[in-house]
Formats: structure tokens, C-alpha cells, sequence
């Protein structure tokens, strides 16, 4: 039995009629870029995530650049952040000219250990503390971060919260919505992620009606009113058209992420009869709202050859992330070294995420458990 480890094709068969008619919409209008529809969308989204505004932006990436840019990080400012993400959230810190401190992650949940934030920032010199300016947690997975003592060390420093919430859209830390909890949350629309465009958008979401007025400006390289401009931003426009696929697909979330934590559910089951605890370690579900964007079991051993296993077997699977940032090669001008951070080095040798994609079925979901437990038992 075949098992990919995302299948969109099925998502897209239940929704081929409503989709097309939007499209056709849009393509009638001649409207392109923002306009009504990106309007609606935001509408939309800032309700679902529990915010007073959202402004729909270009990408996931161009969210974070936009934040940073709107929260005025720049050329010499440290930025504080977990070394295991997609390179995205340290590659925008980057790019504003900014300098990425990571901070090693709770190896519960791959998520920024806010004990870790606080030894980190205790080492630093005073200059160096100065000069930090924000911090990025990310709720990976899907999942949030523990935001509480986050937002505390942040409070007590002065430092503006830009969570990562790529991959954890309406996912809940103590009731709160991911992306309400910080100063701006920044979304990702790309495919993979549990509500995806057909193509690249992101969202920045904000509490702060003037945050919202400089997102706006920055969206559109600064400009303020046209062709005047007081800040240099970029062309972090979102299109209609994905707009409006993402309009449709947002009433239909809601039934998916329980789809998701149900095929979550149903692997807690069926890995526990299998009896793989000496072998693995399932994903630990800590706060409010799990949405599983991804579900990653922990292989103490033979990672790779699992990884070879599955995938000669028609599983689908993947590691998130092979590397963690601080190894990156782009990265050496920071000076890191591996045995920096290793409950980070560690997740990267031992991550394998296996497919929990809302359409699949029980007998997709027992093949995957079987055939992981014939290559520990060598049945
Ligand atoms: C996907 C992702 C991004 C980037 O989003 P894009 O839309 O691909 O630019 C950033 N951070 C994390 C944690 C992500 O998973």
C-alpha cells in the first residue's frame, strides 16, 4: 500500500468546483494583486486567529521580513531564536541585517526552552543585550511554544515577540490562538501547511493597531502616501487569487485539524499495541491545541535506515530538519560549533516525521505503524 507523506490531489478533489468558481471570479475581475478579495481573506483569518488584524503578505518568509522590518530590527541588533526551524526564520533575521542568537529547544517538544533563553541572555555582555532587540519562537509542529515565560523574559528586556506560527495556524496556547499571543504572528499559506495556497502566501498577524499601519506601508515598500516613502519596506503583496483559494479552504480547517489530531490519535493506539517503546518516541502533545502539521516520532537509533526503509516501502516520510541552523554552512560567520546546542543536534539525528494528512485512511495509518514495527522487529 502506497502512503505519501502529504496528498494534496485529495484535499483538491472535494473542493475542484468551489475553487474554480473563485478563480474564474478573480480572473473575470481583472484583479490581481491585493484589492477585495485579499481584503476578505484577512478579514476572515484575523477572526480565526483571534486578532484585531492581519495583513496578508507574499510568504511565510516575507511574513517574518516584514515583521522584523515593520518592528524596526536592523543592522546590528540580535534577534534571539531556536537553531532547529526551517532556515526561513533565522534566514529573515539575516536579511534585515540583523544577527540570529539561537537558543536551544525543549527536547519534549523542538520547541524554544525558555530556561535556555534565559541562560543565554544571562551570558551575554551589556552591549550585547542592548543590542537585542526581538525574539522569534516557533510553534513547530504545530504546537506551541511555551509563550509565558517567553513573553515574561521578553517583557523584563524589552523585546518585541515575533512568533513563527507557520506551521501551527489556529493551533492554542492557554486558550490563546497562535499568532495573538506576541506582537506580530506570522503565517505561511505555502502547500504543505495545514491551510495552503496553490502557491506562496503568509499572513502577519497583529494586536496593535499601529503595527497594523506599518505592516501596511512595509507591504508596499514603505509608501506612504504613493510614491512617498518614509521607510524602506518591499513587495510583500499577497494575489488575489490566492486569496481566494484560501478563503474556501479556510471553512473547511477546522475539519481537518480534527481529522489530523484524529490520525494522531488513532497512531497513539496503534504504536502502543505494536509495543515500539524501546524503539521510538511518539510526538509529546503538551499545549491546548495540537494541530499536526506535522506528527514527528523520535528513533533513538537507525534513523536514516528507517527513513530507507519506509520509503522503499511506499511510506512516505521526511526529517524536519536534517540540520540544525547553527551547522549551516551560511551560518559559519557566526562562529557556532556543533555540541552548541545539543538537544537541537540531537532531534536532527533522531526526527522522522510520518504522514498525518487528513484524507488518510485507518488501513494507510495501520500500514505505516506495521511497517515500522517489521523493520524493529525484523519480522
Ligand atoms: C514554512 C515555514 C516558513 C516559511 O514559509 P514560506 O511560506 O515557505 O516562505 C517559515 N517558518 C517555518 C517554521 C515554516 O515551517
Amino acid at each position: 500500500m502506497n502512503v505519501p507523506l502529504l496528498d494534496l490531489k485529495a484535499q483538491y478533489k472535494s473542493l475542484r468546483e468551489e475553487i474554480r468558481l473563485v478563480l474564474d471570479e478573480v480572473c473575470d475581475s481583472q484583479y490581481f494583486i491585493l484589492g477585495p478579495r485579499v481584503e476578505q481573506m484577512e478579514e476572515q483569518l484575523a477572526k480565526y486567529c483571534a486578532v484585531p488584524h492581519a495583513v496578508g503578505v507574499s510568504s511565510g518568509t516575507d511574513a517574518l521580513l516584514g515583521a522584523l522590518m515593520a518592528a524596526g530590527v536592523g543592522n546590528g541588533d540580535n534577534v534571539l531564536t531556536s537553531p532547529y526551524s526551517f532556515f526561513a526564520t533565522a534566514g529573515a533575521i539575516a536579511r534585515v541585517g540583523a544577527k540570529p542568537v539561537f537558543v536551544d529547544i525543549d527536547k519534549r517538544t523542538y520547541n524554544l526552552d525558555p530556561g535556555e533563553l534565559r541562560r543565554v541572555i544571562e551570558k551575554m555582555d551589556g552591549a550585547e543585550r542592548e543590542n537585542t532587540k526581538a525574539i522569534i519562537p516557533i510553534h513547530l509542529y504545530g504546537q506551541c511554544a511555551d509563550m509565558e515565560p517567553i513573553l515574561a523574559i521578553a517583557k523584563h528586556h524589552n523585546l518585541v515577540v515575533v512568533e513563527d506560527a507557520a506551521q501551527a495556524i489556529g493551533s492554542e496556547y492557554k486558550g490563546r490562538r497562535a499568532g495573538s499571543i506576541g506582537d506580530f504572528g506570522c503565517f505561511s499559506f505555502f502547500p504543505s501547511k495545514n491551510l495552503g495556497a496553490f502557491g506562496d502566501a503568509g499572513l502577519i498577524t497583529t494586536n496593535s493597531p499601529e503595527n497594523y499601519k506599518m505592516l501596511v506601508k512595509i507591504r508596499m515598500h514603505g509608501m506612504e502616501p504613493k510614491y512617498y516613502h518614509q521607510y524602506i519596506g518591499g513587495n510583500f503583496r499577497v494575489d488575489a487569487l490566492q486569496a481566494a483559494v484560501i478563503s474556501v479552504k479556510l471553512k473547511y480547517l477546522d475539519s481537518w485539524t480534527k481529522k489530523r489530531q484524529h490520525n494522531g490519535a488513532t497512531y497513539r493506539r496503534l504504536f502502543s499495541e505494536a509495543g515500539l517503546e524501546q524503539w521510538l518516541q511518539l510526538p509529546a502533545e503538551i499545549e491546548d491545541r495540537h494541530i499536526y502539521n506535522q506528527f514527528v516520532i523520535r528513533v533513538f537509533q537507525d534513523r536514516d535506515k528507517l527513513k530507507e526503509h519506509l520509503l522503499a516501502n511506499g511510506i512516505g516520510c521526511e526529517i524536519y530538519y536534517p540540520v540544525p541552523l547553527h551547522l549551516q554552512k551560511c551560518f559559519s560567520y557566526l562562529g557556532y560549533q556543533e555540541g552548541d546546542f545539543p538537544v537541537s543536534e540531537d532531534a536532527s539525528r533522531q526526527t522522522l516525521a510520518i504522514p498525518i494528512y487528513p484524507e488518510l485512511s485507518q488501513d494507510q495509518l495501520c500500514c505505516v505503524v506495521e511497517q515500522i514495527e517489521k523493520f524493529f522487529k525484523r519480522k
